[in-house]
């Protein structure tokens, strides 16, 4: 029996497209081992976002490459898409560019078995077809990822994936239904609509995110429904509504802000400024009291002067996100901002820490304010007399329960903070 490893590293949208590799490996008969060990075939899906994640990313196919010489290492997605003479020259035997992904599937065993080379890249300016890549299940996880948008056109100065992924497109919605239902058949009772630019979705086919919402609405036995992130600007009224009145929508988003400096936000591209950015913040907890906003935001970024770090550290103690990601800024050639002046690695790092530690006072304050109040949890696995789950605001919550109420949604009420995040008890 042949084997397998598969290594990702990246977003969401990476993630779930590795879920569709492992199906096809075991469909075909390959046993998965450990990318540690030796193996006949390595799959990598890497990140090309920063120069740092490319190493980390060339790293995985050097030691590849050292376990085992004479595999079938093919190396798939947005890395290969920006790198492909690299690769070439790395001695990998398949590079799968965006677009050729699932061709790379449905030829994966005779491929394998002719250890046959190819470069399945191409040119990604002309119009791309949505990559259907039909996943019928997740191993590892009790929510499924249902990627429901592909591509960007909005080409922020510090951002490669409009180069690697091509422009916007979207999945039908009947296509989204049908996997979706097959998800819940498949004891997944909660899913995240996930996307390059999920907010997009149905600008290419004349529809919405919030139509394609009241569609899934509709589906019996889905528990929740979670939107992965959203640009502040594509969060609608009618979304606002539709999330306020559907108690099946979780109350999250995820709104990237990046920086909350107007100077450093328009160096990057982005579309808004930290004043509209905040107005919509206002209405939206206005409509929603109790909702989670969360956010990425990245740290030193080119020419960011203490002046602008500190305006965007008075923002964001104006906007009080539940939690955020913190990226120091990493260069990655061949965008905008790599020619832009750098930010000394000390001061990256320095602001980068400020705002973790940030981050965990925000989190913390968060996850206190729920404190006598009942959460609706999803649960998801169950031990030692204990259910775990994510409450609609993904609060990590236990409380004791049992096996019973796993895929179930259970009111729970919060008594206190705990090292994963709330303990609570059923409420009666
Ligand atoms: S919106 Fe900006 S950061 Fe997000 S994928 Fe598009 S270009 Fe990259």
């Amino acid at each position: 029996m042949k084997t397998f490893a598969i290594h990702t590293l990246g977003c969401k949208v990476n993630s779930y497209e590795s879920e569709a590799y492992i199906e096809r490996c075991l469909e075909l008969g390959y046993k998965q081992v450990d990318f540690k060990e030796k193996s006949d075939i390595y799959l990598i899906n890497p990140c090309p976002f920063t120069n740092t994640a490319a190493s980390k990313s060339r790293q995985k196919i050097h030691q590849a490459l050292l376990l085992n010489p004479q595999a079938y290492i093919a190396v798939i997605g947005c890395y290969s898409q920006s790198a492909s003479s690299q690769l070439e020259k790395m001695g990998v035997s398949a590079i799968v560019g965006s677009d050729f992904k699932k061709t790379f599937l449905e030829n994966l065993d005779q491929l394998v078995e002719n250890h046959q080379h190819v470069n399945y890249v191409h040119d990604l300016n002309s119009k791309l077809e949505f990559e259907d890549l039909n996943i019928q299940r997740f191993l590892r996880h009790t929510r499924a990822f249902l990627k429901i948008q592909d591509g960007c056109n909005q080409f922020c100065s510090y951002c490669i994936i409009p180069y690697t992924r091509g422009r916007e497109r979207s999945l039908k919605s009947e296509r989204v239904i049908e996997l979706a239902k097959r998800f819940v058949e498949n004891h997944h009772y909660e899913i995240v609509l996930s996307g390059i630019h999920t907010g997009r979705y149905g600008n290419d086919i004349n529809t919405s995110l919030s139509e394609l919402l009241q569609q899934l609405l509709l589906i019996e036995d889905l528990e929740r429904i979670r939107i992965s992130s959203i640009e502040i600007n594509e969060i609608t009224d009618e979304l606002i509504d539709l999330m306020k009145t559907s108690p099946k929508i979780a109350h999250h988003f995820h709104i990237p802000v990046q920086s909350c400096s107007n100077g450093v936000l328009s160096r990057m591209n982005r579309p808004y400024s930290i004043e509209t950015f905040i107005n919509r913040i206002e209405y939206i907890r206005e409509m929603i009291p109790d909702i989670s906003i969360s956010t990425d935001i990245i740290a030193g970024f080119p020419d960011e002067s203490e002046k602008e770090f500190e305006e965007t550290l008075q923002n964001l103690d104006k906007i009080h996100f539940s939690f955020m990601h913190v990226f120091p800024y990493s260069k990655r050639d061949k965008t905008v901002a790599s020619k832009m002046n750098q930010v000394h690695g000390t001061i990256k790092k320095q602001r980068a820490h400020i705002l973790n530690e940030l981050s965990d006072k925000y989190k913390k304050e968060y996850y206190e304010h729920f404190v006598g109040k009942t959460c609706t949890v999803l649960v998801e696995t169950f031990k030692d007399g204990f259910c775990f789950g994510h409450s609609s605001e993904y609060i990590p919550v236990s409380f004791e329960g049992n096996a019973s109420m796993i895929g179930k949604c259970i009111h729970v009420k919060i008594e206190k903070l705990n090292s994963l995040g709330c303990l609570g008890s059923l409420e009666v």
